[in-house]
């Protein structure tokens, strides 16, 4: 092979799936999103994978931009079939990496805007959209262009933190503030989101009151034990039911064992088991998108980090499949 000789893929009818590892080794070739083709590389996609290197609204250790490169590099394992929920993702759809966006790293609305577009360009596609964060504000944007599409949205927010709070230093678009926003401008179905997740200290009693009057309903880390996966599960697909859903997922979900290269992280997390257990229980519902947020390599140790993100996203692209499949 040269340079420039196309590589060999995995074909699936007309879907055009990942780099051929037994011709090309998994740390050859390109670094897309587990060695997926590129967006303009194929006629159609089903799924957009799209990185958003922002992390100018961090609160706390900055660093997030460079999550979508780590995650893409850290997802080079990832095999066509997934035998915990039987299907095999980029066969089953096409699934195309659209590279990362170029935002203003100095002005946030001007970057939020960028995002709504995108996030709308891809929409009009036909495609769902999987964006790898980035910080959390990204969820506004996003969830901007989705409520114009489908209406408000029932939202899945896995996050050790609520982020439902008003201002920070006076600021509105902050990572710790975009489901306040999204309440506000009526991009959520008050009646169907839900954080998973939750823990350590927050400021007083009231931040939990006003999150509620947002439209959230929480199940915390420390329900973990007693509820189960399945407890999660069946939590998650009574609040949402029939509607539209939406996964956010912020890594530090995850306890700072299986997810140190994080921001803000807090110690009392679910494991990265449990976490991907609870995806694949997404398979039954109507997921119209997903974000993968606040990786920052900085902090990383041996790509944990970023293995764990990577594989959150091969359940939540199984989980797509899955629901594509139905629709
Ligand atoms: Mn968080
Ligand atoms: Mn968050």
């Amino acid at each position: 092979m040269t340079p420039d000789t196309p590589l060999p893929r995995l074909v699936s009818g007309d879907v055009v799936g990942q780099v051929d590892a037994t011709v090309v080794p998994r740390y050859a070739g390109a670094a897309t999103f587990a060695r997926l083709p590129r967006w303009d590389e194929v006629e159609r996609a089903d799924v957009v994978v799209l990185g958003v290197p922002f992390d100018t609204s961090v609160s706390y250790r900055p660093g997030a931009r460079f999550g979508p490169t780590h995650i893409r590099e850290s997802s080079r394992l990832l095999r066509p079939y997934n035998p915990a929920q039987d299907v095999e993702p980029f066969a089953a759809q096409q699934v195309a990496d659209a590279g990362d966006l170029g935002v203003n790293p100095f002005v946030i609305e001007e970057a939020l805007a960028a995002v709504e577009a995108a996030a709308r360009a891809v929409h009009a596609t036909g495609a769902r959209l999987l964006t790898l964060g980035g910080d959390h504000t990204i969820a506004l944007p996003n969830l901007r262009a989705l409520a114009a599409r489908h209406g408000p949205i029932a939202v899945v927010h896995f996050d050790a933190h609520l982020d439902t709070w008003d201002t920070y230093f006076g600021a509105e678009y902050t990572h710790g503030t975009p489901f306040r926003r999204a309440s506000e401008e009526g991009l959520l179905d008050r009646d169907g989101c839900l954080h998973v997740g939750i823990r350590g200290p927050l400021y007083s009693p009231a931040d939990l009151g006003e999150d509620g009057d947002q439209g959230f309903r929480i199940v915390s880390a420390v329900e973990m034990d007693d509820l189960g996966v399945a407890g999660v599960v069946q939590r998650i697909r009574e609040r949402v039911g029939s509607r539209p859903v939406y996964v956010s997922l912020d890594i530090d979900v995850l306890d700072p064992a299986f997810a140190p290269g994080t921001g803000t992280p807090e110690a009392g997390g679910l494991t990265s088991r449990e976490l991907l257990a609870i995806l694949r229980g997404l398979a039954s519902v109507d997921l119209v998108g997903a974000e993968i947020v606040e990786v920052a390599p900085a902090y990383d140790h041996a790509q944990v980090t970023g293995i764990a993100a990577a594989h959150v996203a091969y359940e939540l692209l199984s989980a797509m499949a899955a629901s594509g499949a139905r629709a």
